[in-house]
């Protein structure tokens, strides 16, 4: 666990989230300030800094965060309209939660990026 990390202290029930999800690798939550209908946040529960910060050994991890976000996206009802899965890596991506994070995100018909 990493001082001072809100994701950390979710993983650890310190902090308290809607959870949607969890296993041995990965929780689930609704994001505090939903983009769309339908915002869910998929975490590692190992301190990960970003999505640049993965090493060989967290290929398990990743395949974990994935099966996690299509449970996700079929338990919220949007596995069949369709759904993004999206990670932010730093500054430019604006990134605030510095604990990697993949927002699932669905419900409405979605704008394009940039
Ligand atoms: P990012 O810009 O990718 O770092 O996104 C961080 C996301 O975490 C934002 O969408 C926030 O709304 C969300 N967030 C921050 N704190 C919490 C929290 N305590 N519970 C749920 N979501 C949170
Ligand atoms: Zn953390």
């Amino acid at each position: 666990m990493a001082d001072d990390c809100i994701f950390c202290k979710i993983v650890a029930g310190e902090v308290p989230a809607a959870m949607v999800y969890e296993d041995d690798h990965v929780v689930a939550f609704h994001d505090i300030s939903p983009a769309a209908p339908v915002h869910v946040l998929v975490i590692p529960r190992k301190h990960i800094a970003s999505v640049h910060d993965l090493t060989a050994e967290d290929s398990d991890v990743l395949g974990h965060i994935f099966t996690a976000a299509q449970h996700v996206a079929r338990e919220q009802g949007i596995a069949e309209s369709g759904y993004r899965v999206v990670t932010n890596a730093g500054k430019h991506a604006g990134q605030v939660v510095h604990h990697l994070h993949f927002h699932v995100i669905g419900g409405k018909m979605l704008g394009h990026f940039g």
